[in-house]
Parts: structure tokens; C-alpha cells; sequence
């Protein structure tokens, strides 16, 4: 599958890109590593006039520890340096393990934070070649009026399927977005929008620039665990991210977050009330398991059935906790 026709821009200031964003932003996509978007346009899923190279704005990139062990993040680090960095595997936990398990190594090398951040959402009937989209019928993600996976509704179910952000969910991150009118910063749990076609709050004219953790999530015990159909390239069909931390053998400031099981990545409401000051057992981490599941509403948008992979939050949840907790 060949590449659409694109003007390549490769801005080597922050600024420069913000510009060209101002100019082109309408018609332009944003490249980071380029492991989703070149497959993508490949696919014929976005033609853009121009492409937005950000590999050459040095400010981008880096692990940047503050005060109290907080920490910043340019949007460029790779998935490789986050999954290596000593730091974050000591305060952050719960990140180093979601990265370490993003696609394979060749991918996390290329592959930024910032990219699996903004990842478009995934479906069966979207990501596949122009030829195939044609054949089977296009849908409202692209080119369509209607969803194959929810037939009569007007809403996309695609998935989003990135793993780092459940990590950075449960570690109460936020996000700086630029554009010419200035930075503006957000938490990321209210970047998402839950919808599969228009899944994240970011304009035209829009970049993710830096992640900030907090002090206050330094420290926080933490467990990534994924479904996918092979141990490794595989995107997650299923994932769960626990943090937590115990005081005197009672959990405190837990958090709980699904991918790939929703349009969005989303925090469990409720959960950490069920743990807060708990003396963790089998039972409470199989009620904790339960009300996953319940938050998730996979439909059918990939290989596996909706069924199974709520199942898999339930249990993968209940494993994660006790996991988490007797670290
Ligand atoms: C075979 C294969 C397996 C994969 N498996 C996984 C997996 O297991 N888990 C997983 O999470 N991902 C997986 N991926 C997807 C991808 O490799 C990762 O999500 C990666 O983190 C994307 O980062 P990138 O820098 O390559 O993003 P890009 O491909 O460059 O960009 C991804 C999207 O984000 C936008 N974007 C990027 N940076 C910014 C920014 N700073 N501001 C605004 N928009 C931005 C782009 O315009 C594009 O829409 C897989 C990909 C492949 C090809
Ligand atoms: S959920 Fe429906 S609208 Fe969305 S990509 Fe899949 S088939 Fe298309």
C-alpha cells in the first residue's frame, strides 16, 4: 500500500511547529514516531495536505525529574526511554510497565508517549485497507453514515487502545496542549471524549507538548496487565492499571484505570472506596474485579468477543490488585 502525496514540514523549534499548525492546521496530521500514523495513512484512513514532523524539536523529548520527585515528560520520549528509565521505575511503576508491553522493541524505540497518547481509536471495520473499507461498506469513523458494530446507532464504538494511558490515569497526569494562542494545560482524564470518532479534546491547530506527574503519585505502588492474542506487537484487547499505596498493611490511594475496552481510557469510579484503609483480600479484590467489568463495554470491534474480554477485565483487575498490593 502506497503513501498518499504530502508536504513534509520539519520544524526544528517548538515554535516553528506551532506556526506551521496555525497555517496548515486544517489540512495537516502530526508525526511523532510514526508507527500509527504511517500505517494509517497507508491505509488510506487520514490524506493529509501536509505532515507535521516533530522528530527534530529537541525541547520535545526527555524525562525531566522536579522537586518531591514529581517528574515531566516531553511528548518525544520514546516508549524505549520510558520503559529504561530508573527514575520513573521508581516513582512511577505502573508507566514503566505499560510501556514495557506497547508493541514490540523496534516499535518502542520509534514509538513516543505523546503518540500513544493521541492514538486514534481502533475498530475491525476501520482498520483496514481503502480496497477492503469499500467492499464492506464505509462507516461513520470514515466516509459513512452508519456503524456495522452498532447497527441504528449514530455514536462510534471504536476502541481506544493505547497502554500508557490508563498508567498515566492512575497517576493523576496531566497534559500541556499548545497552539498559537498559548499553552493551556489539562488533566488527562478529561482529555478523552468518549466517543470513537472525535476521541480526544485537541483542535486542528493543537500539539501535546509536555506530561506532568505529580508529587503527590510518586511512590505509588503499580501493575499494568494486558490481553492480547500474541505476547508481543499485539495491540491490547484488554488492559488494567492499578496503583496503590499501602500504609500499615492497609491500601490507600488507589486507582483504576481500563483501556481498550471503551472509546476512552477510563478510570473505575468507586474502586479506591472499596479499598480505601482495607485490609487487601481475595474477596474485596474479586468485588473490585467486578466493578471493572461493569465500567467496560467492549462491543465487537475486534478479533476477540465483547464477552471474553469483559471477563478479562474482571480478572485481570483481580489479579493486578492483589498483585499491586503485596508488592
Ligand atoms: C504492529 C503494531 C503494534 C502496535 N502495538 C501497540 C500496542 O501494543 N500498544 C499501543 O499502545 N500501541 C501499539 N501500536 C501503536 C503505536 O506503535 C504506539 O501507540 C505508539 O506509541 C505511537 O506513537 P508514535 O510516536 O509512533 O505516534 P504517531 O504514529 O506518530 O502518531 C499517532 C497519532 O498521534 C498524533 N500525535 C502524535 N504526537 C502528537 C502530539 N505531540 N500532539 C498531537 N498529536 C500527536 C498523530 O497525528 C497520530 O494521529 C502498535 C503499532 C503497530 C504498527
Ligand atoms: S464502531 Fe462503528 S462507526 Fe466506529 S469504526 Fe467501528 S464500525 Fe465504524
Amino acid at each position: 500500500m502506497s503513501l498518499p502525496e504530502f508536504k513534509l514540514l520539519r520544524p526544528r523549534k517548538l515554535n516553528e511547529a506551532v506556526e506551521y499548525l496555525s497555517q496548515h492546521g486544517s489540512n495537516l496530521r502530526v508525526l511523532a514516531g510514526g508507527t500509527d500514523l504511517i500505517p494509517s495513512m497507508r491505509q488510506k484512513l487520514f490524506e493529509p495536505q501536509y505532515v507535521l514532523d516533530l522528530r527534530y524539536v529537541a525541547e520535545l523529548k526527555g524525562i525531566r525529574p522536579q522537586s518531591a520527585n514529581a517528574c515531566e515528560i516531553g511528548v518525544l520520549t520514546t516508549l524505549a526511554a520510558i520503559e529504561h528509565s530508573d527514575f520513573l521505575r521508581k516513582h512511577y511503576p505502573v508507566l514503566t510497565e505499560a510501556a514495557a508491553t506497547v508493541a514490540s522493541p523496534v516499535l518502542r524505540n520509534m514509538g513516543t508517549i505523546g503518540g500513544n497518547i493521541c492514538l486514534d481509536t481502533r475498530c475491525l471495520w476501520y482498520n483496514q485497507s481503502l480496497t477492503w473499507r469499500k467492499g464492506c461498506g464505509f462507516c461513520i469513523k470514515k466516509d459513512g453514515d452508519l456503524c456495522h458494530v452498532a447497527p441504528g446507532g449514530t455514536k462510534c464504538w471504536a476502541a481506544f487502545s493505547g497502554d500508557t494511558p490508563p498508567a498515566l490515569l492512575c497517576l493523576d497526569a496531566e497534559i500541556e496542549v499548545v497552539s498559537a494562542s498559548g499553552p493551556r494545560r489539562i488533566a488527562l482524564r478529561d482529555f478523552y471524549t468518549g466517543m470513537g470518532d472525535n476521541y480526544c479534546k485537541l483542535g486542528r491547530n493543537e500539539l501535546v507538548t509536555r506530561i506532568f506527574l505529580p508529587a503527590a503519585s510518586a511512590g505509588r505502588r503499580g501493575v499494568y496487565r494486558k490481553l492480547r492474542i500474541r505476547g508481543s506487537i499485539d495491540y491490547p484487547l484488554a488492559g488494567v492499571a492499578v496503583a496503590l499505596r499501602r500504609l500499615n498493611g492497609h491500601v490507600s490511594d488507589m486507582r483504576l484505570a481500563l483501556t481498550a475496552v471503551n472509546p476512552a481510557p477510563v478510570l473505575v469510579k468507586g474502586a479506591s472506596q472499596l479499598l480505601e484503609n482495607k485490609i487487601l483480600d481475595d474477596e474485596l479484590a474479586e468485588a473490585v474485579g467486578v466493578l471493572a467489568a461493569k465500567t467496560a463495554k467492549p462491543l465487537t470491534t475486534s478479533a476477540l468477543t465483547p464477552e471474553y474480554r469483559r471477563e478479562m477485565i474482571r480478572v485481570f483487575t483481580k489479579r493486578a490488585v492483589l498483585a499491586a498490593g503485596r508488592q
